[in-house]
């Protein structure tokens, strides 16, 4: 079962809408994913999070040490990833290519083996996921409160049992917002707050204060991921649960963040923080440090099944007769390359996702149109 060749594809699609969070602003989608093939012709699908044409560049990086390494022995390819790279990548995108091919190795090996990622991870202990909508950015300039309600409450009609809306406006107009949107869904939906470390401490205390009437199920990347010390001090400073974790790498950088009491919800990206691999170790530290763990999904169907299958197997501590489903971030925007590239993971049952048993991550991908999409 050896490495035949990777091949790093960039796909990109110009938004017919731009929109934009705390820090800068989309008019396209340009995403990285990597294409495994076999010598015996499996091909498995990955990808990584990050600026699309740097992670293709640390994929061709990896290329000439793992080409014709067996695909069934994941770790030991990781392994020659990691330390090919770590004296100058211990974050970053070189991650993110890493990440790639790791999933696609996952993916490989559930199709060679016939069975699905959660079984090769150990089993489904959940055998549903519960998928929150991420969404309710910002569009260009203006009061955009009445369309944001409008969003939420679709969302809420399409029964999503969680929205997740950004903040970083300012802390009198995120509040006013959120307020809003509070209002309009109710206490029945969940709601999360992302300012995409947009903040600096004293403003996420101010912001936290006025929210603290409201429920709000954790409050996303207040402060700057450097600052694990701010973290655990806005956390002594309010009821909202913080989380974080997006701009994390690898157990270590996760160590730090546990060590340090700085979120109580950990969001690795698969794609970003060191694959399926890896974030199947995060989350198993994040389990001894009492931390709870969502991972952060965007990009393609890739991204979410990888984070479906990993999700699906995670622990749920403490255990009881009637355990919480876990959630999985289900991004909205717009994003054709997530809805054309593999069927669209969108089925709600009583506003959760039956996980599918479907050999590797399950997805089957339109070649075809990644020629429409290919840089
Ligand atoms: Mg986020």
């Amino acid at each position: 079962m050896k490495i035949k060749s990777i091949e790093p594809i960039v796909v990109s699609q110009k938004l017919k809408k731009t929109f934009h969070f705390s820090q800068w602003e989309y008019s396209s989608r340009t995403i990285c994913i990597v294409k495994v093939t076999t010598e015996n012709g499996t091909v498995g699908w990955g990808e990584g999070y990050g600026p699309a044409h740097i992670v293709k560049s640390a994929i061709e990086f990896f290329i000439p040490y793992i080409v014709g390494k067996n695909a069934l022995h994941n770790e030991e390819v990781w392994q020659e990833m990691y330390l090919r790279s770590l004296d100058y990548a211990r974050k970053g995108v070189m991650l993110a290519g890493l990440s790639a091919i790791d999933i696609a190795l996952w993916d490989i090996k559930g199709k060679a083996l016939g069975l699905p990622v959660y079984s090769l991870l150990g089993g489904k202990k959940n055998e549903f996921v519960k998928p929150y909508a991420t969404g309710l950015y910002f569009s260009n300039g203006g009061d955009c409160k009445n369309s944001l309600i409008d969003e939420a409450v679709s969302y809420k009609e399409r029964g999503f049992m969680g929205i997740k809306m950004k903040v970083g406006l300012g802390v009198q107009k995120d509040a006013e917002y959120v307020h809003a949107i509070k209002e309009a869904i109710g206490n029945d939906v969940e709601l999360m707050i992302d300012s995409n470390h947009a903040y600096s401490f004293t403003e996420s205390v101010l912001l936290c204060n006025k929210l603290k009437d409201l429920e709000i199920s954790w409050f996303e990347e207040p402060l700057s991921p450097e600052h694990y010390d701010n973290y655990r001090q806005l956390r002594e400073r309010t009821s909202i649960p913080i989380s974080g974790g997006e701009c994390e790498y690898l157990s270590y950088g996760f160590l730090q963040l546990f060590q340090k009491q700085s979120v109580d919800i950990a969001q690795p990206d698969i794609c970003a923080a060191g694959g399926i691999t890896e974030v199947k170790k995060i989350a198993a530290l994040a389990n001894t440090f009492g931390v709870d763990l969502v991972p952060h999904t965007w990009g393609t169907g890739i991204a979410q099944h990888a984070a479906m299958h990993l999700i699906s197997n995670l622990d749920i501590i403490p255990g009881r007769m009637y355990k919480s489903v876990p959630w999985m971030e289900l991004d909205q925007t717009e994003n054709e390359l997530r809805d054309k590239l593999t069927k669209p993971l969108t089925e709600l049952e009583n506003g959760l996702i039956r996980v599918p048993d479907l050999p590797g991550l399950g997805i089957e991908l339109n070649e075809d149109l990644i020629d429409r999409y290919k840089v």
